[in-house]
């Protein structure tokens, strides 16, 4: 591994431990060059497909887009981070399980909506409103309708 400060190839490594509850190894090396510290994580890798987006276009997954469309729907909500973060997880794990290269960008949007609807309400209206751009107010209507009847359903 090159050194980020210096690019020098000889880097040792200090520290290793696992984090994030094994699925993740940090390392602490030291590059012999410069004498710098840095900090490394390694993960395994899962296939995640690829988005066809609705004008058939295609783009690799992005975590941060999808973490970035939640969070901006929970925004000044009372949703911790660590269920966000969970959310993120069960989708990412949703889409992996999938075990398809290429899924239609809809697909995650309909995950997001899913995931939404457990964490908070208020959220899951804004992004459905966007999302689905609803055309009148009618259409709103229904949604909170279904969606109030479904929360009814569940308790
Ligand atoms: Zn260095």
């Amino acid at each position: 591994m090159h050194c980020p400060f210096c690019s020098a190839n000889d880097t040792k490594v200090i520290d290793s431990r696992l984090v994030s509850d094994g699925a993740q190894v940090r390392r602490r090396r030291e590059c012999l060059a410069c004498r710098e510290r840095f900090t490394t994580f390694e993960a395994a890798e899962l296939l995640m497909p690829r988005l066809i987006k609705q004008d058939g276009s295609r783009e690799p997954f992005d975590e941060n887009k999808l973490r970035n469309g939640m969070l901006r729907a929970l925004e000044k909500r009372p949703v911790s981070m660590e269920s966000i973060e969970a959310s993120v997880a069960q989708i990412k794990h949703s889409l992996q399980a999938m075990g398809e290269r290429e899924v239609k960008s809809r697909v995650i949007g309909e995950m997001v909506m899913e995931q939404l609807s457990k964490l908070d309400q208020v959220a899951y209206v804004r992004f459905a409103s966007v999302y689905r751009s609803f055309q009148d107010i009618s259409e709103f209507q229904e949604e909170i309708d279904r969606l109030q009847s479904a929360s009814h359903e569940s308790k």
